[in-house]
């Protein structure tokens, strides 16, 4: 199994260790030419959603990567991922892949206060969850199973081949959130 993590922005290393702890090996896609590797699912993490959209437009990776996810590719978006995801961003006019049937609101959280720390179930496990300027999922249409709410928010959720989170596991040392995208969703 071969697991790809978007790296052109963000925490992608954080992900790569994760998927070394759980035995997994990946690499980094940061250009065009990274996509003709085989990959059996993707990882796209967390940061500023504006700025992975736009290098990903202009890096001409957008394309494939959002007919890859039409058409089954595994996919797991954290934060500004989960941002990219969604059908609907409810207080900006932006679209990435819009494959996913969820509205988010960004900075949900507050732009200042938005971050804090906080422990949450994820599919019937307690975790901790991180939030960093995050967005939150504000509704979910057909085939959106709801994975975790938090202080009455979705936070995560997924659809068939599509996981996102609005937290960061990746930044905490709970493996549950990338075990069971990589033992439920790839594998
Ligand atoms: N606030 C960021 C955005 O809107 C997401 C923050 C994050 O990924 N930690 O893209």
């Amino acid at each position: 199994m071969m697991i790809g993590v978007l790296a052109v922005q963000g925490a992608f290393a954080e992900h790569i260790k994760m998927l070394e702890i759980l035995g997994v090996k990946s690499f980094e896609i940061r250009n065009k030419s990274d996509l003709t590797k085989h990959f059996d699912g993707i990882i796209l993490p967390g940061v500023e959603s504006t700025v992975q959209g736009k290098l990903l437009r202009e890096l001409e990776m957008f394309d494939f990567l959002k007919e890859k996810i039409k058409h089954g590719l595994p996919v797991f978006g954290t934060c500004a991922g989960m941002i990219l995801l969604a059908e609907k961003i409810e207080n900006d006019n932006k679209e990435y892949f819009c494959t996913m049937n969820i509205s988010v609101v960004r900075n949900g959280y507050g732009r200042q206060l938005g971050s804090f720390n906080t422990r949450g179930n994820f599919d019937g496990k307690e975790i901790p969850l991180v939030f960093i300027r995050a967005p939150y999922i504000s509704s979910v249409r057909d085939n959106v199973e709801i994975l975790t709410v938090c202080n009455g928010k979705i936070t995560a959720a997924r659809q068939n081949n599509m996981l996102a989170t609005a937290f960061h596991p990746e930044v905490t040392n709970n493996l549950t959130v990338h075990k069971y995208f990589i033992e439920k969703m790839v594998k």
